[in-house]
């Protein structure tokens, strides 16, 4: 495989940066993760643009260098991969040891790949597996603390919520992703998705200001204002969410994935989530 470090390509096994960087001393970054589907990057736009405004709000707004898209191609081109998992790295680079950071940044630029075949690329299914959610303890950072709408290198959040998560599986309980609540309690998101959920007919998502206003999200807020049923974002509690009649997830990666079981509860799918994933899918088969 290769990467892409600072400007080169790189055989993945000497693809390094210097103990020193800012975003490994800590977490001093901002990344996106992509697909590229037919060779194509999913929603360039909207992901660039969300790489652009966390560098601006960690003070570093010029760090994402312009050619980045090219960069990306290139590692795509170098690995000859059409459907693939994208990771784009931006941190403020190497500099002195103290945590104030300095106004010259010279960033560390970093895309990883690895190969993701499409599944379900006959338009029945754009998910492989059902997720299996369990709402954890630890609270989602508030806004005001670490501004909810970056994508920083500071994920130990969820990185915790994981780890309680693991800790109670057992051999036949595994669940896959962890729910977190804000700091009110209501539901927020995912260690690393969002989460939607239908009620009475009613498609319902927590609100922005507490949540990682997902590029998914978005588009899938898009496409259900053009059916008929209502769509609300709003604050919900736990047992909202299960006593759903549906709900699934979304991310990047999982695109829409819908939720077999929270805590223990079964809720499924239904019919406007499979609505949606067939208007997600007609989508993302134009890149093909
Ligand atoms: N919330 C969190 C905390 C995430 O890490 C992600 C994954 N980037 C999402 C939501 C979903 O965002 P997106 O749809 O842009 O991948």
């Amino acid at each position: 495989m290769y990467y892409h470090v600072n400007g080169k390509l790189v055989a993945s096994e000497d693809a390094t940066v210097s103990v020193r960087d800012r975003g490994f001393r800590y977490g001093d970054g901002a990344f996106e993760t992509i697909r590229a589907y037919g060779g194509e990057l999913f929603a360039w736009t909207a992901h660039r643009q969300r790489l652009t405004t966390t560098c601006e709000t960690l003070g570093m707004a010029d760090a994402v260098p312009d050619d980045l898209g090219e960069r990306i191609d290139a590692t795509l081109e170098a690995n000859g991969l059409a459907d693939a998992y994208v990771r784009v790295s931006v941190t403020r680079g190497v500099q002195p040891g103290k945590l104030t950071p300095g106004h010259e940044v010279d960033p560390t630029v970093v895309v990883v790949v690895k190969e993701l075949p499409r599944s379900g690329r006959d338009g029945t299914s754009v998910w492989e597996e059902y997720a299996t959610v369990q709402s954890v303890g630890t609270r989602r950072i508030p806004d005001d603390a670490v501004p909810v709408d970056a994508k920083t290198h500071n994920y130990l959040n969820g990185i915790l919520a994981r780890v309680e998560l693991r800790r109670a599986a057992t051999d036949s309980y595994q669940p896959d992703e962890a729910l977190l609540r804000d700091a009110d309690g209501y539901v927020a998101e995912g260690a690393t998705s969002n989460l939607f959920f239908v009620e009475g007919g009613t498609l319902k998502t927590p609100r922005e200001g507490t949540i990682l206003p997902g590029i998914t999200r978005n588009i899938v807020l898009e496409l259900a204002e053009d059916e008929t049923f209502p769509v609300e974002t709003g604050r919900y509690t736990l047992d909202d969410v299960r006593s759903a009649d549906e709900a699934f997830l979304t991310n990047t990666t999982w695109e829409l994935r819908p939720i077999e079981r929270i805590d223990g509860i079964d809720v499924g799918d239904g019919p406007i989530t499979n609505l949606l994933a067939r208007l997600y899918d007609g989508i993302v088969e134009r890149y093909y």
